[in-house]
């Protein structure tokens, strides 16, 4: 038997997420598959909703080359743009899409020598003070690319910062400060050809769940296209206007995280368990092992030394990870759970244990929990 720690992916749920996020936000969306898709497999993503994307983004030119060189057609968006101006004449040979976000980079395009014009998103800082032209600058970037005989076709971008925060002000700010400087922008050079309308871009998940004053033509959506709700994570310490509980229901898991027990003993009452000891039974208790741990991409730091530890689900009963998480292994409760034995599916996170529940515990986001699964089995359904 090879060992049971296993990510099950489920393209179908990826496909649906993404036709959900299609509904929530109005005209394209660019799925957001950078990082691997974010642990889940870029390119089996990719094909999974291959033929209804209106595009990808990723990273940079190699995660989009792996997708070309897989055959995906679609329009592909460079999320930071080049790196370097070596990058130019690849990407324009494969048809990608570019953001532009520093001045650096925007003398490069502008001075190279390309064999066809480039599809532009040119981005805007609005208030996330990360990367793209702060609003006194961008008007005249925008005059320098407009135009240019480089520069195919011009996409007006900008990201937030606290989408994520339905109470915060911020998103709001941002999106004001997106229209002023596109206000200032020559009417006449805002519309497009074809179809009159302004080319922008604003939305991540959160913005697309819990902002639709930051619709525009074009939305980007990444986690929520792995089913993890990324306004879920604050919740509990915010009276939140429980708004997107409908579409938190829309969503499906996309990753399964599942091993199985490999050993289980009863300790005594005040015997501890695994590194550090810092698990000490209050009542005799029966412990589980599990095949899976960090090097697994598990957060260590999901049992929580003074506070809450992860939730796990043993033949589909809720129990709780116990003791400090290792390389290979980890501890679950099994004392309330006596028909659990050797050989019961763990799930650490997917149906019945959302990865925002994990990444609570550990201190941390979904977002790098996807990201973090490695070395387990990777098992493709649904594409
Ligand atoms: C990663 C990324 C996204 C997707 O964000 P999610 O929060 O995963 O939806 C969108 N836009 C940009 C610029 C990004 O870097």
């Amino acid at each position: 038997m090879s060992r049971p720690a296993i990510a099950h992916i489920r393209l179908d749920a990826f496909r649906h997420n993404y036709r959900v996020a299609k509904q929530m936000h109005t005209g394209s969306a660019l799925a957001v598959i950078k990082a691997n898709a974010y642990g889940h497999g870029a390119l089996q993503c990719a094909k999974a909703v291959a033929n209804e994307a209106d595009g990808f983004a990723v990273a940079c030119l190699e995660e989009a080359l792996q997708l070309r060189q897989a055959g995906i057609k679609n329009p592909i968006l460079l999320l930071e743009g080049f790196f370097e101006a070596i990058e130019l004449p690849e990407i324009v040979a494969n048809d990608l899409w570019i953001v532009v976000h520093a001045e650096w980079q925007l003398n490069i395009l502008l001075e190279s020598k390309l064999a066809k014009p480039l599809h532009v998103w040119l981005k805007l800082d609005t208030g996330m003070h990360r990367v793209g032209f702060s609003p006194s600058d961008y008007v005249s970037a925008f005059a320098r690319l407009n135009q240019h005989k480089n520069v195919a076709k011009i996409v007006h971008m900008s990201h937030f910062a606290n989408a994520d925060y339905l109470s915060s002000g911020h998103t709001k700010q941002q999106v004001a400060v997106f229209q002023q400087t596109i206000n200032q922008l020559p009417r006449s050079q805002l519309t497009d050809a074809d179809n009159h309308s302004l080319e922008a871009s604003l939305a991540n998940s959160a913005a697309i769940l819990g902002w639709p004053q930051a619709q525009a033509n074009w939305s980007r959506p990444g986690i929520m296209l792995y089913g993890a709700h990324p306004l879920d994570a604050h919740l509990q310490n915010q009276a939140e206007p429980k708004l997107y509980f409908k579409e938190q229901q829309m969503l499906l898991p996309v990753m399964q995280l599942t091993s199985k027990i490999i050993s289980i003993r009863t300790i005594n009452k005040g015997e501890s368990i695994g590194y550090g000891s810092i698990f000490t039974a209050e009542r005799d208790t029966r412990v589980g092992v599990v095949a899976c741990g960090y090097a697994d991409g598990y957060p260590r730091l999901a049992t929580g030394e003074n506070k809450i530890s992860a939730p796990v689900a043993v033949d589909g009963k809720l129990t709780q990870l116990i003791g400090r998480v290792s390389m290979d292994m980890l501890f679950v409760d099994l004392t309330d759970l006596p028909t659990a034995a050797i050989g019961s599916q763990v799930e650490l996170w997917g149906d019945q244990i959302s990865a925002n529940a994990v990444a609570k515990a550990a201190g941390t986001i979904a977002y790098e929990l996807f990201c973090n699964v490695k070395r387990v089995q990777f098992c493709y359904s649904g594409g």
